[in-house]
């Protein structure tokens, strides 16, 4: 037996004035009602009276029970501990509670129980009474309570994502439970912050604001969203935020998800250039013979009218004319070339390249974008071949040109410059300067970020910089930035230089 017991209060029961109710059959109807058990007990500790569920506990019929003592209908040891507890409230003389564990008709229970001493009219003592209620139902659901809310700790403690729960209240929404995740959301530690109130941390606010939570609370419908967020240190993330209401709380998950949406994006942005890929393939082969026959005849013509002699006025209109032509016919032949490169090979080998090719190239691709905001000027010097791959050179040159290029502004007269030097022993250094509208400071950090764009929706994706920047460093290069608002940007590219390379690759006697 577990025995506690509890200082019991004994009250003169309220008792109306009304001697004809029949207090017998009232006692004997309400004792068979209840789920306790009831029992007397004379001053020999024999029963005088059990209901039925007191018979019940005990695992006999009533009439089995009455006039026998505990020793005659339980264990010894439960009989031992009855009895010592009769005694007990007979020696106080008041009601004694205790809360018991004990075997009872091959059962164990969990029991509180409740005893006082029964009088006479005159306040002789002639026995006591006793309620017994089972707290095993009580007990084992406590139990399972304590067990699902460990299992809920567990599962939140090791879930990957930010888990809250919150409770409103007049002053706010209440942090009532908070995952090592959320932890780091929060920035503060589990125990600092339940108890505490969400508006005490502004940066995390974005999880649940009120507005959004009372109208979750209001439908009853859970709000699952993607949503972009900058978090200070983390800059640009990307979030998965889902909301349930229960009750007066909200559980909220916070899943952050910008690694899977930036592998989606760049998976997309890949098919995209693998189709443009394709495509430039395509027309640029079908172009290429026909361009061949034009530029062969426009020479056939031009040493023909040579040798025709002409007047000299005639010719020399005609000679503009063809030197006119075959300008432009040489421009689209490095068009086709320029395509012709962004289909071939594929990302990821590096082979020595001549530097300014795949410049004028990126330059042939972005030159519908440059043409109107300004003048370009190619500032090249000498320089060794690179290690590089030609495809994701072009990328980043030709994201560098078009920003260059968005940055100037509409009515033209900007200028970009590309200039090209050796950097060091094993680094060129190409330079895209623009002369447009400048990068504000707070913005300068940023820019590299996937997502980080000033420009409209269904303009800017801001994800240019950011590949760019791990193409080039994939190479074993550095892209970085310096820029003044309103008087330009430059880009830097660092890219090494070829030979080293080349020096580790073995030598011609060492190749079997
Ligand atoms: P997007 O061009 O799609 O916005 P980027 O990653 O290429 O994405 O560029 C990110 C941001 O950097 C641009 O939105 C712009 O604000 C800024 N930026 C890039 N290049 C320049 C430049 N040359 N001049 C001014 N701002 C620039």
């Amino acid at each position: 037996m577990q025995r506690q017991t509890v200082p019991g209060v004994a009250r003169e029961p309220a008792v109306a004035q009304a001697p004809e109710l029949p207090y017998r059959e009232l006692f004997l109807a309400l004792a068979e009602e209840l789920p306790d058990a009831i029992f007397t007990k004379d001053l020999q500790g024999r029963y005088t009276f059990i209901n039925s569920a007191g018979a019940r506990f005990i695992g006999l019929p009533a009439e089995k029970i009455l006039g026998r003592k505990d020793s005659a209908l339980m264990g010894p040891e439960e009989a031992r501990n009855t009895q010592e507890f009769d005694r007990q409230t007979l020696l106080a003389g008041r009601i004694l509670r205790a809360e018991m564990s004990e075997w009872m008709a091959g059962v164990r229970r969990e029991w509180l129980s409740t005893k006082g001493v029964l009088r006479r009219p005159d306040g002789q003592v002639m026995g006591l009474f006793g309620i017994s209620r089972d707290l095993s139902d009580h007990r084992r659901s406590e139990a399972a309570r304590n067990q699902s809310e460990a299992l809920f700790r567990t599962a939140t403690q090791s879930s990957f994502d930010a888990f809250f729960i919150l409770r409103s209240e007049p002053e706010g929404l209440r942090l009532l439970h908070v995952n090592p995740h959320a932890e780091a959301l929060l920035g503060c530690e589990a125990r600092a912050a339940e108890g505490r109130l969400l508006s005490e941390f502004p940066h995390a606010a974005f999880i649940a604001p009120l507005p959004l939570c009372q109208e979750v609370w209001r439908t009853g419908k859970p709000h699952d969203e993607e949503l972009k967020q900058v978090l200070p240190g983390h800059g640009h993330r990307w979030f998965r935020r889902q909301l349930n209401a229960v009750g007066e709380c909200m559980s909220v998950m916070v899943r952050d998800i910008t690694e899977h949406r930036e592998n989606e994006l760049r998976l997309r942005l890949n098919e995209r250039m693998a189709a443009v890929g394709m495509l430039a393939a395509g027309v640029a082969h079908e172009i290429n013979n026909p361009l061949a026959f034009v530029l062969s005849n426009l020479h056939y013509i031009e040493k023909e009218l040579h040798r025709l002699k002409l007047v000299q006025s005639d010719m020399g209109e005609m000679m503009e004319a063809i030197t006119d032509a075959r300008e432009g016919a040489e421009r689209m032949r490095g068009i086709v070339q320029s395509l012709r490169a962004l289909a071939r090979g594929d990302a990821v080998t590096t082979q020595p390249l001549d530097l300014h090719e795949v410049l004028d190239n990126s330059v042939q691709l972005a030159w519908g974008r440059l043409r109107s905001r300004g003048h370009l000027v190619r500032d090249y010097s000498d320089l060794p071949l690179v290690l590089g791959n030609s495809v994701q050179l072009s990328q980043v040159f030709v994201n560098l040109l078009v920003n260059a290029a968005q940055a100037m502004p509409d009515s033209g007269g900007g200028e970009i410059r590309v200039v090209t030097r050796q950097h060091s022993a094993s680094m060129v250094r190409v330079e895209v300067h623009d002369t447009g509208c400048g990068i504000p400071a707070e913005n300068l950090e940023r820019i590299f970020e996937p997502f980080f764009t000033t420009k409209p929706v269904g303009e800017g994706t801001g994800l240019g910089l950011s590949i760019s920047h791990d193409l080039v460093r994939g190479l074993g290069g550095e892209l970085s930035v310096s820029s003044t608002p309103g008087v330009g940007t430059t880009f830097r590219v660092l890219l090494p230089v070829a030979s080293e390379a080349v020096d580790e690759a073995p030598t011609q006697e060492e190749v079997h």
